[in-house]
């Protein structure tokens, strides 16, 4: 069965898209640690980051590296963490985290945004790709 990441990539489950390209595929986490929280996804759905081929993880890094220059640019923030964990969803993602303070790292706090405030933040994104 396809991940519910793959689902999104092929659109069968909406998303707040922020970028795609022909491998890779990024996107607002639906319950943000911050706002402007983002997944980056490899196209190619493998579970853990260290069994992604070379080229595939090097891809992504610098993928992630993209999108979180824009990200960093749209959001106020001390800076952009980068985080993997996977403990949730098996398949690869990283994540983007406009930081202010530690918890925001920690996964203990969240952030509620509306639909709205969503499409907000990803078209901030967006105009700074
Ligand atoms: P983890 O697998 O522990 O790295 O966490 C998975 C992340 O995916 C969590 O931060 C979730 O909020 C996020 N997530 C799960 N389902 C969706 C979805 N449909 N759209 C956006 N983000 C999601």
């Amino acid at each position: 069965m396809s991940s519910i990441f793959t689902k999104i990539i092929e659109g069968e489950i909406p998303c707040y898209k922020i970028a795609e390209d022909e491998d890779f595929f990024a996107f607002l986490d639906i319950n943000p640690n911050a706002v402007g929280h983002t997944l980056c996804v490899p196209k190619k759905e493998v579970d853990k980051l260290l069994d992604l081929d070379e080229e595939t993880y090097s891809g992504l890094m610098n993928f992630a590296r993209k999108v979180g220059i824009a990200l960093e640019a749209a959001i106020p923030c001390k800076r952009v963490g980068m985080t993997v964990i996977g403990l949730e969803v098996p398949h690869v993602h990283v994540h983007l985290i406009p930081l202010q303070k530690m918890a925001n790292a920690t996964f203990q706090e969240k952030v509620s945004l509306s639909k709205d405030e969503f499409e907000e933040v990803a078209a901030r994104i967006k105009s700074h790709l």
